[in-house]
């Protein structure tokens, strides 16, 4: 690994070359105590924060850097896509452990800031350490990561979970599941790791903008947990129920072949959006030529149903586990 002092003037170089809104948002960015950041005028402004963390989130044997770097900003960006947000800056604290190879921590800046000039979001900051003092005899240590991510929505307009009523209409993006049924893959151990392993999903910033704007949505939230847990979550702030009804869930696939149900429903990593509107709104069926599918409706009280060829049976909420 490069020495501190020379890494960072390595992150601050790439991070510097093709970002184009630089100058207009960040006023000071690495290579100061603080980022200065100019907060649009009339914007509230949206901040996250999201660990990655390997053994949890990733292996390293599994996933190219490049992909990790990728998933990484991804976690931050998608949960601004949720509010209707637009994305203004990301800072990144990163701890490496002693015995990483320089190609690695130079493959996963490659992949995050790809997708940041992609969004056009100016990495401005962060903080590096070393994650264990010494290297331990036969581990190879652990690299963690929290991304932050500073966005702005117009005043009083970010989509909250909140605001789901009985009746809404029920919609996601795209297709579910593909990104555990990649993982399940791995642990397999079948031929096609590689490929599993380079799922790279892309945040729904331009739908959840487009929503917004629309004033379609009545509640929102990006899949990265799973369906059933994160329409709990929104079952919950917005004090409701479910139905999902289980032809309707759009099932991904994984070359050419349909991933099982229970990995649309439970699976996470997914990172598309959940949003509600009510049933006399108007929601095309797509937005940035991503479908958009109702699968369900908002009803009373507050349990989560699925109906499955015509039986309804509880819809327990539960995550995806992935390396248990
Ligand atoms: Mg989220």
């Amino acid at each position: 690994l490069r020495p501190e002092r020379n890494q960072i003037e390595h992150i601050a170089r790439q991070a510097a070359s093709g970002q184009r809104r630089r100058r207009n948002v960040v006023r000071a960015g690495i290579g100061d105590d603080c980022a200065v950041l100019r907060a649009p005028a009339g914007h509230d402004l949206l901040v996250t924060t999201d660990f990655t963390l390997e053994g949890v989130h990733f292996r390293r044997e599994w996933y190219p850097a490049t992909v990790v770097g990728h998933r990484c900003l991804t976690r931050g960006l998608s949960d601004i896509a949720a509010m209707g947000g637009d994305p203004l800056a990301a800072f990144l604290s990163l701890a490496l452990p002693p015995g990483l190879e320089q190609a690695w921590v130079d493959g996963f800046f490659r992949g995050l800031l790809r997708l940041a000039r992609r969004f056009d979001v100016p990495l401005a900051g962060g903080d590096l350490a070393q994650s264990e003092l010494r290297q331990a005899p036969g581990s190879p240590g652990r690299v963690l990561a929290d991304i932050v991510v500073v966005g702005a929505v117009p005043s009083g307009q970010a989509v909250l979970r909140s605001g789901a009523r009985p009746g809404d209409t029920i919609y996601v993006t795209g297709a579910l599941g593909g990104a555990a049924a990649a993982v399940a893959e791995l642990l397999r151990g079948g031929r096609d790791r590689k490929a599993a392993g380079s799922y790279q999903p892309i945040p729904r910033l331009e739908i959840g903008r487009a929503l917004r704007r629309r004033r379609l949505a009545s509640a929102m939230i990006d899949l990265s947990d799973g369906l059933s847990i994160d329409l709990d979550r929104v079952c919950e702030s917005s004090g409701v129920g479910a139905e999902v009804d289980a032809a309707a869930i759009p099932c991904a696939r994984l070359r050419g072949r349909m991933v099982e149900l229970e990995m649309a429903l439970h699976g996470g990593e997914d990172y598309e959006l959940l949003f509600t509107a009510p049933a006399s709104s108007r929601v095309p069926a797509r937005i940035a030529g991503v479908p958009i599918r109702a699968i369900g409706r908002i009803t009373g009280g507050r349990k989560l149903f699925l109906v499955r060829k015509g039986r309804k049976s509880l819809l327990r909420p539960q995550g995806w586990e992935y390396f248990r």
